[in-house]
């Protein structure tokens, strides 16, 4: 089979191809109007996804080395992410699959982003337990099957790539920070400054806290030395990524303890963090946990895993009709 997918649920326009399960190409179109505004500009997002998709969809053909007419499917985001994007991506599915008569198959994004883990080996068994950390979300799923998984944990506010953002913005980094933390991570030490784990039950999340007490914190040393940021930037960094990665972490372990499982996986653009990916390596060694970390290229929104979730879908022959439209809050 072969499975063209479309993601355009942010600020990403990105078109995948799936050949027997082999993803065969990935195009990403990143947008980099929104660097201006500290942030995505919904409205801007949804036009420069009009602007991209059908160049994306023909570099996605010629990187794969397939026709439309080798096309057996189309996959494609309905939820959960900004209407605007998302109507541009469900909308181009649904022409093109009307066009070339082939069925629509409807993913969801955050199914996706963990499904990422079955693009290459070596591939999780069932159960696993998956740290899911985007810009929106941060959740622990207990994973069933492809497509049965349970949230047994998520934040109740921020999500841990906002909490990086945030923090970066109180840094005077351009949108989005998280890359650039990690960055100037690299050269600072992780413990110059401590910031308190925020006290949350179970097996929940909360970064809000978290981010206001960054900000008294900078604030009470710029008023000593105004220079604060700029002489300490890498150690502010280090710190900040450290204590976010240990927040995370905690509650990873805490889960699968619980479950006793010890096939661990992350999840989502913050996966892509080092502090994170090395931390969850040595958590591994201590443990005897098995874990999957996914390619950059899948961490962040990528239609791979679109493809990915599409062709175990197609598997079942699990289609929808023309009539779906995009769910900005769509149930996990
Ligand atoms: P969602 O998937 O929840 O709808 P999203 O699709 O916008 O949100 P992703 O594209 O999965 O989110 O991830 C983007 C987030 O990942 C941003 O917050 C970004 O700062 C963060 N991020 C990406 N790379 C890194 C990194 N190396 N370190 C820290 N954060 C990172
Ligand atoms: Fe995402």
């Amino acid at each position: 089979s072969v499975i063209l997918a479309i993601e355009s649920s942010c600020d990403d326009t990105s078109v995948a191809i799936c050949n027997n399960g082999k993803i065969t190409a990935n195009v990403i179109a990143n947008q980099t109007i929104h660097q201006n505004y500290g942030g995505v500009i919904p409205e801007l997002a949804s036009r420069v996804h009009q602007q991209n998709i059908v160049p994306a969809v023909q570099q996605a053909l010629i990187n794969a080395k397939v026709t439309k007419q080798d096309i057996n499917a189309v996959a494609f985001t309905r939820g959960p992410g900004l209407l605007g994007s998302l109507l541009v991506g469900v909308s181009f599915a649904k022409s093109f699959a009307l066009a070339l008569n082939i069925p629509l198959i409807s993913v969801n994004h955050m199914h996706a982003h963990i499904l990422a883990h079955f693009i290459d080996d070596p591939k999780p068994g069932f159960p696993f337990i998956c740290l899911t950390v985007s810009g929106g979300h941060t959740q622990i799923v207990l994973v069933k099957d492809y497509f049965d998984m349970e949230i047994i944990g998520e934040t109740l506010d921020d999500a841990a790539g906002e909490a990086f953002d945030k923090t970066a913005k109180l840094l005077a980094l351009p949108y989005p920070g998280g890359p650039l933390i990690d960055k100037h991570a690299q050269n600072g030490n992780p413990l110059a400054f401590k910031f308190a784990e925020p006290q949350i039950a179970d097996l929940n999340f909360s970064f809000s806290g978290f981010k206001t007490s960054i900000l008294y914190f900078i604030r009470k040393q710029e008023k000593e030395n105004p220079d604060f940021i700029a002489e300490n930037l890498a150690d502010i960094c280090a710190s900040v990524q450290h204590s976010i990665v240990q927040i995370l972490l905690n509650k990873l372990k805490k889960a699968a303890k619980q479950y006793g499982i010890k096939e661990v996986a992350i999840a989502g653009g913050v996966s892509a963090n080092s502090g994170l990916r090395n931390g969850l390596q040595k958590t591994a060694d201590e443990l005897g946990w098995k874990i999957y970390i996914p390619a950059f290229q899948y961490c962040t929104d990528n239609a791979g895993m679109i493809a990915i979730a599409g062709y175990q879908k197609y598997l079942k022959q699990d289609f929808v009709g023309q009539d779906v439209s995009p769910m900005a809050r769509m149930e996990f």
